[in-house]
């Protein structure tokens, strides 16, 4: 067994943990979030070396340096599984340049045309993996049913991850109406054995919240144990099996531009990564403390600007926010749960510090780190937000200019970017959506709409399909990706609509669960 063990944010677990049941766990008893004791540490030139190997290597590679307590044969199975042909390149993650200092690493190229796929292709394989090594060892009976909220992007991304693993099974609820139809179609046209989606009377919250009272009934727990064999599980970002996968495409990204002669072995960037839930740019703060010689992270947020807020004041307060509509969905959040670990790292791993913040948001919807945590905060990040209209500017510009469409995530991040750099050090901008996800929004942008505007009515009658075949056509920016372009043509498989109490989500997933076994 490895010796890199997890401990938790807020210093609940007497008891560290290998990751096998970090990742099986998701979530640290007393609600912290897991992290390894020990962060590895590669030299520039180990980082660099990267670039010889193929991308499941690359992983594998980095899976290895935190010391998994996974066999290395089921190491290289999980990376090969999940970095293959479903990516549409060889590179799984390129990096396009449109400058000699702007690179955008295209994080997109996998099944669901979102950033989520780099980790939701690992997320399961680490699941079920690591679900069998604790079977062998005697320490878990039960399979798992993963239980997933979206308001859109996410339900996909871990549909498709899960989709016929072995030992688990997935529902996932997104509101009904509210969202996109490519995404509508995405998740109705699902294939795969074990995989289930609901439709839910309501908006995203009401989902969230149905999923969450079902996940603290213990009684339905017990239910569906007994009758079953099943325990419910989440595939959320706080996951440590989701957060990892992220650091290898910094490192990989460092390396891939100094094999590429566009930055010298050595030489500082900085990375600026649109963000919501912090998962993303947390993971650009790793591939930093392992050895990446990043010099500065940039955090970008749309109007929803509460992190951008936070880095540039220390303090982090939701008391009096409302929730802004923008075209950026993805980031559009108020609680970030892995700030969290941020701060855990910030703080030299201060336990109690976190466990009194996180009690304080809970009970003020406000906390306020101290002044040495927030000096270490502001040589680490810089923030910036970007609003709705300058976002879609954003995109006709960088189109105008480049030649290359952005969606509206990515755009938020290119301006902020843009905004916040200095002119001798390169920034890496993360792409987190190809930008036929977000059709629409990439119509208003090229068309000089605001995001309040209707569309033309012969626009508006288009499917999404269409609409991105249109968009294709006219900037020359194509093909849509095949998974996107061929929605119209697939069946639709998932009709049902439910409502979002707490009783119609059990009843919903007993009969899900009992067709699956009968
Ligand atoms: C999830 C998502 C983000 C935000 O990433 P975090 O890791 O939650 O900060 C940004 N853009 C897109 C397109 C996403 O799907």
């Amino acid at each position: 067994m490895s010796d890199n063990r997890y401990i938790d944010t807020r210093g609940v677990c007497t008891q560290p943990v290998p990751f096998t049941e970090a990742v099986i766990d998701g979530l640290a008893e007393g609600g912290g979030l897991y992290v390894p004791e020990r962060i590895p540490s590669l030299s520039v030139s180990e980082i660099c070396a990267l670039a010889e190997l193929p991308y499941a290597q690359r992983a594998a590679r980095v899976y290895r340096a935190f010391d998994v307590d996974l066999t290395d044969e089921q190491l290289t199975a999980v990376c090969e599984g999940a970095y293959g042909d479903q990516f549409d390149t060889d590179a799984i993650c390129p990096i396009t340049s449109l400058d000699d200092s702007t690179h955008i690493l295209e994080l997109w190229h996998g099944p669901t045309s979102a950033f989520k796929d780099m980790a939701l292709q690992c997320l399961p394989r680490f699941f079920s993996t690591s679900a069998q090594v604790l079977r062998d060892r005697g320490q878990l009976d039960d399979h798992h049913m993963i239980l997933v909220a979206t308001s859109g992007d996410t339900g996909k991304a871990a549909l498709e991850g899960f989709r016929d693993v072995d030992g688990v099974s997935i529902g996932v609820m997104y509101p009904e109406g509210g969202v996109s139809d490519i995404q509508y179609k995405q998740m109705a046209t699902q294939g795969g054995k074990n995989v289930q989606v609901w439709a839910v009377r309501g908006n995203f919250d009401d989902c969230q919240t149905g999923a969450k009272r079902v996940f603290g009934d213990a009684t339905f727990a017990k239910d569906i144990h007994e009758r079953f064999g099943i325990a419910l599980s989440s595939a959320n970002s706080i996951n440590w099996g989701r957060l990892m996968p992220q650091i290898v495409y910094y490192l990989s990204a460092y390396a891939q531009l100094v094999a590429d002669g566009k930055v010298a072995q050595g030489d500082p960037i900085d990375v600026c990564v649109p963000t919501g839930n912090f998962g993303n740019i947390l993971a650009a703060y790793y591939a930093k403390r392992i050895g990446a010689p990043i010099r500065q992270l940039f955090c970008a947020s749309n109007e929803n600007r509460v992190l951008t807020d936070f880095i540039n004041t220390g303090t982090y307060d939701i008391s009096n926010r409302t929730f802004v509509k923008t075209p950026s969905p993805s980031m559009d959040i108020l609680v970030s749960s892995n700030l969290e670990r941020q701060l855990f790292e910030l703080t030299g791993r201060d336990a109690q510090a976190i466990a009194g913040w996180m009690a304080d948001l809970n009970s003020t919807r406000a906390f306020r780190v101290d002044r040495e945590t927030f000096g270490k905060l502001r040589a680490e990040f810089r923030a910036d937000a970007v609003d709705n209209e300058t976002c879609l500017a954003t995109i006709k510009e960088v189109f105008e200019k480049h030649g290359y469409l952005l969606d509206p995530h990515t755009a938020v991040a290119y301006r902020v970017a843009e905004n916040l750099r200095d002119d001798d050090v390169p920034v890496l901008v993360a792409s987190t959506a190809h930008w036929a996800k977000f059709g629409n929004n990439v119509y208003r942008a090229l068309e000089g709409l605001s995001l309040d505007e209707s569309l033309p009515d012969e626009v508006a009658k288009l499917t999404g399909c269409q609409l991105n075949a249109l968009l294709a056509e006219r900037t020359g920016a194509g093909p849509v990706p095949a998974g996107l372009a061929e929605l119209d043509d697939r069946p639709i498989r998932f009709t049902e609509v439910i409502d979002g109490t707490v009783d119609a989500i059990e009843n919903a997933v007993c009969s899900f669960l009992g067709a699956q076994q009968g």
